[in-house]
């Protein structure tokens, strides 16, 4: 969100600051489901006006960034005694496609069982009766974050990644900046300015408090995991779990499958967050049962994430909490965005903008974030010109960096011309070049080991980890960056604890192969 409003702020022109006191998207925004949606089962809670505006960004989104975010066919199987029977499911589709308003991706189908079961095959049979099915888009959520902090940062902002507040600035009662902290050195400064936001996702109410000691909590966040599994089915699926009745997705992420969600209070801070073996065991469980096949076991598990839902204060279920958002401004002058989804940030940054601009009376060009492209397009001609270097490149590398970087291939294309080494795969078990390693180092801010396996690619969530290539991350941060070797140990092992949080639930589930259902019961939502 920060990052969406940095690229707002800085696009007309404002004189921005962006910090964030871990790597971009280290929060929230790396731990998502990965979709750009309007919220399909939002319909069921009457949540249409949060529908209809998550449908209209999913179309600019696509508009603005058409590589990052790209149409995901999702299949949504209906079984006897399910909540949503098919003429259901049929009528919310329908609505759906309604709702998106002539900006609908694809309009959805309803299929017999058997036709679905031609698409999927390994889908439960017994009891089967229909399947509808839709489109909505994934994408690579810690990329777009990082999207946006480079294009604000093209546009003039100062973005800086492992930079905390840990105070606001005052002046006659008016917040007129904040104190921030290197993490790494532990050095302070001060930094001075006419409006502060607070755009931290689940961290606001502790924000607000550093503003005003007394504000009262406006979130109730909650937890939600995903696990990374061997890939088990080549469809998207939005099924319904049979132990709560909720609808949980199972996705084509590369060559894994990514499961999710789950819903639950949150138990611990929000720096510890990790999936129980609870909560992977209610996931594994779900699959087995649709997918029969599929006999995932906690070892088969590649990786689990973690996050918390930045939602408004609700009473009831989480699952009818609305992810709707909110919009304050206290009495020295905070103005803190809460709530929301992904899907929506680009709307909420455009508000948070808008209503700085009319109550400072800035002067600044009119929001232009629907309109310019999040990922700058390479002209042909330049391409042209890194002709002796394409020529000695597999060409699905040229055009999955054209994808990914952008405008950013030319950079890489100078670093394999200027060692030709950079241009080998990092590892038998990726596709990633050595180069797009030093591009992350060089030009997207990666400072540790995890930012570039974790965040600026996903070798983090693969089953080799990034394991094999440590050493030669670790020689490139020394090359490029002067790092020291106590500095890359240091960050070695913090990646390596990364992953143990990753698979930290495992010793449990292997004593105890049953769920015990023991934890707090899991609740809906996404
Ligand atoms: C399990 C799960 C699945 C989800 N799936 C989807 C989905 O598929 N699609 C969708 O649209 N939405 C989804 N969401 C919702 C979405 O992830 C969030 O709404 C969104 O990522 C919130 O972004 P944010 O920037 O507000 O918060 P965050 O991404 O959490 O960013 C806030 C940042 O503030 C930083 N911060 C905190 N304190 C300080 C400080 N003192 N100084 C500096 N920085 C600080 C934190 O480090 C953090 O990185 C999902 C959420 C969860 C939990």
């Amino acid at each position: 969100m920060g990052a969406g409003i940095a690229r707002d702020a800085a696009m007309r022109g404002l004189k921005v600051a962006l910090i964030e006191q871990g790597d971009f998207a280290s929060g929230t925004s790396s731990k998502t489901s990965k979709l750009i949606h309007g919220g399909l089962r939002y319909l069921e809670h009457g949540h249409l006006r949060l529908v209809v505006e998550s449908l209209r960004e999913r179309h600019t989104l696509r508009t603005i960034a058409p590589s990052l975010v790209h149409p995901l066919s999702l299949m949504l199987p209906v079984y006897e005694g399910d909540d949503r029977p098919a003429w259901k499911v049929n009528v919310g589709l329908w609505l759906y496609d309604l709702l998106a308003r002539g900006h609908n991706l694809r309009s959805h189908r309803m299929l017999s069982a058997r036709r679905a079961l031609a698409l999927e095959p390994g889908l439960l049979i017994e009891g089967f009766r229909a399947a509808g099915l839709y489109t909505d888009c994934q994408m690579d959520d810690a990329r777009v974050c990082l999207t946006n902090v480079l294009q604000a940062i093209s546009f003039g902002a100062v973005c800086c990644n492992y930079t905390r507040l840990r105070a606001f600035l005052t002046q006659d009662g008016h917040l007129c900046g904040g104190a921030a902290e290197d993490v790494f050195s532990g050095r302070t400064m001060e930094i001075q300015a006419q409006a502060v936001v607070n755009a931290t996702g689940p961290w606001a109410d502790r924000i607000r408090r550093l503003s005003d000691e007394a504000a009262a909590l406006r979130l109730a966040p909650t937890k939600g995991i995903h696990a990374v599994i061997p890939r088990v089915a080549q469809q998207a699926l939005f099924v319904q779990a049979r132990a709560d009745h909720r609808l949980i997705f199972i996705l084509p992420w590369g060559e894994y499958s990514l499961v999710g969600t789950t819903e639950r209070s949150l138990d611990g801070s929000l720096e510890a967050l990790r999936a129980s073996a609870d909560e992977v065991g209610y996931l594994l469980d779900e699959v087995n049962r649709i997918l029969p096949g599929s006999h995932i076991h906690a070892d088969d598990i590649v990786a689990t994430f973690a996050g918390a839902r930045p939602l408004l204060a609700f009473s009831g279920s989480a699952a009818k909490a609305s992810r709707e958002h909110r919009v304050e401004i206290d009495e020295r002058g905070l103005v803190s965005v809460m709530g929301g989804k992904y899907t929506t940030y680009r709307a909420m940054a455009k508000e948070t903008v808008d209503l700085l601009v009319s109550r400072h009376r800035w002067r600044a060009d009119r929001c232009l974030t629907d309109q310019v492209s999040l990922l700058e397009t390479p002209q042909p001609i330049a391409l042209d010109h890194w002709h002796h270097v394409i020529r000695r490149i597999d060409p699905d590398l040229l055009a999955r960096l054209l994808t990914r970087y952008g405008a950013g291939t030319f950079q890489i294309l100078q670093l394999m011309d200027r060692e030709p080494a950079l241009a080998q795969a990092v590892c038998p078990h990726h596709e990633c070049s050595e180069a797009e390693l030093l591009y992350a180092i060089e030009h997207e801010m990666a400072c540790t080991i995890t930012d570039v396996l974790a965040r600026r690619t996903r070798i983090a969530f693969s089953s080799c980890q990034g394991l094999d290539l440590l050493s030669t991350l670790t020689d490139l941060f020394q090359r490029y960056k002067g790092a020291s070797r106590e500095t890359m140990e240091r960050q070695v092992e913090q990646y390596q604890q990364f992953l143990a949080n990753g698979l930290a639930f495992r010793p449990v589930l292997s004593a105890e192969r049953h769920w015990s259902g023991a934890e707090e019961p899991l609740r809906s939502g996404k």
